[in-house]
């Protein structure tokens, strides 16, 4: 786990009190799903927008709560999950790793709430040869009757590179007159995200601005983080059973795990495996065959 992989949530008041505001900068997390997946070119730059557009989206995410976003790309062909916890923890995984340019494609888009294994909140949406943003845009209006405007932007150099990766979602509140929300944040008026991440990170000051004033609520960092480790590994090959291990270490020798989230491979020797064969057949209850 590389340290530095820390990015940025902040929210709060804007649009000089008409609306509220999720903004993140998340480039660290997004260079280490880059890199732990080898993505490249596009794939590298759609995976980025994905875990934008679920951070974004896991602004009522709380404790131990977890947004997941699923997306299967069926032109081009490709496959996104992000998951986002309420502590700013994230993980994505993304393929293939390469992908032709365009950031449009076709496919489904599907959002799911969850606390441990219980789902608390699924919704699905298809995208029509649109971008993550406008597809998401077009869930927003769908899915939260809510004035709301909405922004994502990936960006690399020719090289490949990512450079910047940040999203900003703005929401009017009740109180606040329509025409004058969708005014404020019309045309050439909407946020430079460069900028405002800037702002918001206290680099320019206090500059920052969102269709008129802004005020920073909360923050939190974003950290890419699994949940996986060689306890869960053990637990999982634990729960195979002592027939399957058994097989595993006739078979294989040792057991070999990659987590399919972070890359990351564990491996179980031999010695350790017979050990947990033993025990496990000395707690099946008596009388079992
Ligand atoms: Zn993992």
């Amino acid at each position: 786990m590389n340290p530095d992989s820390i990015g940025n949530y902040f929210v709060g008041l804007c649009c000089d009190g008409n609306a509220r505001f999720v903004a993140v900068d998340a480039l660290a997390p997004a260079l280490e799903m880059k890199e732990r997946h080898g993505l490249a070119g596009n794939a590298s730059v759609l995976a980025a927008e994905g875990m934008l557009t679920a951070l974004l989206l896991s602004a009522h995410v709380k404790g131990d709560e977890r947004l997941t976003l699923q997306i299967a790309g069926e032109s081009p062909q490709f496959s996104l999950v992000v998951d986002v916890n309420g502590d700013g923890t994230t993980r994505g995984r993304f393929v293939p790793q390469r992908l032709v340019p365009g950031r449009s494609f076709q496919g489904t888009l599907m959002v799911l709430k969850s606390l441990w294994q219980t789902e608390l909140y699924r919704s699905v949406a298809d995208v029509k040869d649109e971008t993550l943003e406008e597809a998401l845009r077009r869930f927003l209006v769908t899915s939260q009757q809510v004035d709301s405007q909405v922004w994502v932007l990936a960006e690399r150099d020719r090289a490949g590179n990512l450079l910047f990766a940040g999203g900003l979602l703005v929401e009017k509140l009740p109180h606040a007159d329509p025409d004058d929300f969708r005014a404020r944040l019309a045309g050439d008026r909407a946020p430079d995200l460069k900028l405002l991440m800037k702002g918001l990170g206290g680099v320019i000051g206090g500059d920052a601005s969102i269709g008129g004033s802004l005020e920073i609520l909360g923050a939190q960092t974003i950290r890419y983080q699994c949940s996986c480790g060689p306890e869960r590994v053990r637990g999982i090959l634990r729960s195979l059973g002592h027939e399957e291990l058994r097989a595993i270490i006739d078979e294989q020798g040792r057991a070999e795990v990659n987590c399919h989230f972070c890359n990351t491979d564990y491996v179980v020797e031999r010695d350790e495996l017979e050990a947990m064969v033993v025990a496990l057949a000395e707690e099946r209850p008596a009388g079992e065959a």
